[in-house]
């Protein structure tokens, strides 16, 4: 397992303000797919970013909406995994954390973190096509339609609560983002391809305020030439390593709290 090198974990032991921006890796591990292979059956032949799109939910809402229920199912059997573990530990060794999460299943919050902020919405939450408003379970569970109708307009749809492709991210939730990323001192982007906007310039945000930056994941991506280092390999594992290599740092600097 490649470790943190020993100037970094110095700045991750004396960091104030520590931002971690997770992507659909984090999940993989907990069996939910990331958008590249979330597609079986009788959905092969469209691809994810075909179905998350306003255009796609107008153009026939009963195929967006189960493609979603689908994918719902798979969020609700899912699990957090030990990176998840080591991220609610983290925050017991860091005077402040961040989890900045493009994720919409709600693990993190599941494992115990605290202080997430979802950038993309949470799929298990419904909302009104038309008004934005909020659509409970109960009024879900009580339809017997393809795609259940909304309460609040005649004619109008539920859809998921997420942010597709093209939509503005929520405001509350940007600017928090935004904040942990010009406030942090260390930035972990774990997970990510980094392409995705606005989510992708966080860490380059926190980078150009003086943070250390580093990234998880197997793969290169663009956020690789600009971190300070790169763990290749899986975030359950890494994070794991990486809390027990702070933990263990703390410990032998006389800094354990
Ligand atoms: P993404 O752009 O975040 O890509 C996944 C990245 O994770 C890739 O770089 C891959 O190399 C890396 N990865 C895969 N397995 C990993 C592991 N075990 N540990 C660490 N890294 C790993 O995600 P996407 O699939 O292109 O989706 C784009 C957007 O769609 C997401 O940002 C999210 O909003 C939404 N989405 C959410 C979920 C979810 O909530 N779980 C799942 C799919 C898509």
């Amino acid at each position: 397992m490649q470790l943190l090198s020993e100037e970094l974990l110095r700045s991750l032991g004396e960091a104030r303000h520590v931002m971690v921006l997770t992507g659909a890796g984090m999940s993989a591990e907990s069996g939910v797919p990331t958008f590249r292979d979330a597609q079986s059956g009788i959905w092969e032949k469209f691809r994810a970013e075909d179905l998350a799109t306003p255009e796609a939910f107008e153009a026939n809402p009963a195929r967006v909406w189960q493609w979603y229920e689908e994918r719902r199912a798979i969020v609700r059997s899912a699990r957090p995994h030990a990176g998840h573990q080591a991220l609610v530990m983290l925050e017991s060794l860091v005077p402040e954390l961040s989890v900045i999460t493009q994720n919409v299943d709600g693990l993190h919050q599941l494992a115990g973190s605290k202080k997430v902020t979802e950038l993309h919405g949470n799929i298990l939450r419904s909302k009104c096509h038309v008004t934005g408003r909020p659509i409970s379970a109960e009024w879900l569970s009580g339809s017997a339609h393809a795609v259940p109708p909304s309460p609040y307009v005649s004619g109008g749809f539920a859809r998921p609560d997420v942010v597709w492709f093209g939509e503005v991210l929520p405001r509350q939730a940007l600017e928090a983002a935004m904040q942990a990323a010009v406030q942090c001192d260390f930035c972990i982007s774990a997970g990510t391809t980094s392409l995705v906007q606005p989510a992708a310039s966080l860490p380059l945000m926190a980078l150009e305020h003086g943070a250390a930056v580093i990234e998880i994941n197997p793969s290169e991506t663009p956020l690789s030439p600009h971190a300070d280092q790169c763990l290749r390999g899986l975030a359950s594992e890494v994070l794991a390593s990486l809390v027990n290599q702070l933990s263990s740092w703390k410990h032998d600097s006389g800094q354990g709290r």
